[in-house]
């Protein structure tokens, strides 16, 4: 068995699998779809998980370009996986391919989790139920509290997070994005999830605001917890996301980003004195419950967290 953490599968490798002719090994069983993919830390938390559980399965991950998202779907099915993942770019194109859609799924508008029963794709989107869980578990508090304001409220990772601060019914939400008519058409969304009994306006509580240190200064002052889902940070030179003398000790910085550790967001905001977490728990928290889908028990969470600290 060739070490799944490292190694990154092709669809021809699936395909020979899918038709008797070797490639992918039977044990696995499950696997991250995407394009790039190699990247991933997934099948180290997984193969912990799917390890300690005693389950025989095992987890890969598959470079798939976007044009081959169905073909690879279906090899997948006819070699006997149970699910898979699906990450960049494949995330929004799959509602289309799945039989059911669980609610978040619908809501969100996007699938991260595929399982295969008989003739049904089920599609569930455990990205935005992992952030509520991460949340909670890093800052001790519940995501429905909070005025959120989010950097990349247009991009997949940032739209999951808007709308689920809307199904969580947040009090404010601050949507800032490089592309500004992203965030627009996002935050349209938002409001209709927003509706509720509340005497203030869905409208009133999600606003677009450009991305200036001005237009910054004036909301982060109603801002509790403030998520970084751009890909600004991956890289030392990249330019700073918000000015360092913006950031104060009342609130959570929480960058979704967890490779480096410490971005310079979390740096600056550490300085000021404000809480911050990377994304590792986000991706152990959509993790272990995309596990939970395919298995229907309880995932080893300290395993899988383990898992993913060893490659940090
Ligand atoms: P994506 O769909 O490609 O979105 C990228 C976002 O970053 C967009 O909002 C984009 O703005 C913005 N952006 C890119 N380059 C920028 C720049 N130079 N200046 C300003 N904004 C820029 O990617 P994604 O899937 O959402 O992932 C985003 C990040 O979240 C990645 O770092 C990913 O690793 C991380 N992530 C973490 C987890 C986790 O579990 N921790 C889960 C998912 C994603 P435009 O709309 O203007 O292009």
């Amino acid at each position: 068995m060739p070490d799944l953490q490292q190694t990154t599968f092709t669809l021809e490798d699936l395909a020979a699998r899918a038709e008797g002719r070797g490639g992918i090994p039977s044990e696995v069983r499950l696997a991250v779809l995407g394009s790039p993919v190699a990247h991933s830390l997934s099948p180290a938390m997984q193969n912990a998980g799917l390890a300690a559980l005693g389950e025989s399965a095992r987890y890969a991950k598959i470079d798939c370009p976007p044009e081959s998202l169905m073909r690879a779907v279906e090899l997948a099915r006819k070699a006997g996986f149970l699910g898979l993942n699906l990450t960049i770019p494949h995330k929004f194109q799959a509602l289309e391919l799945c039989t059911e859609l669980d609610d978040t799924a619908r809501q969100l508008g996007a699938v991260n989790t595929l399982l295969f029963d008989g003739s049904r794709v089920v599609g569930f989107n455990t990205d935005g139920p992992g952030l509520v869980r991460a949340i909670r578990e890093v800052f001790s508090v519940d995501l429905r509290d909070l005025s959120v304001m989010v950097l990349g409220a247009g991009g997949g990772a940032g739209s999951a997070a808007v709308l689920q601060c809307s199904l969580e019914k947040c009090p404010h939400l601050v949507l800032v994005n490089r592309t500004e008519e992203k965030a627009h058409g996002l935050a349209k969304r938002a409001a209709e999830l927003l509706r509720s009994d509340r005497l203030e306006g869905p409208e009133d509580r999600v606003k677009v605001i450009p991305w200036t240190e001005s237009a910054l200064r004036e909301q982060l002052a109603r801002i509790d917890l403030v998520i970084n889902a751009t890909s600004l940070g991956m890289q030392r030179t990249d330019p700073c996301l918000i000015a360092a003398q913006l950031l104060t000790p009342d609130l959570m910085v929480f960058d979704m980003i967890y490779r480096p550790p410490v971005t310079r967001l979390l740096e600056d905001a550490g300085s000021a004195g404000a809480r911050t977490a990377n994304g590792l728990s986000m991706l152990l928290h959509q993790g272990a419950l995309s596990l939970e889908i395919w298995l229907n028990r309880p995932a080893p969470l300290a395993v899988m967290r383990e898992a993913l600290q060893k490659l940090d």
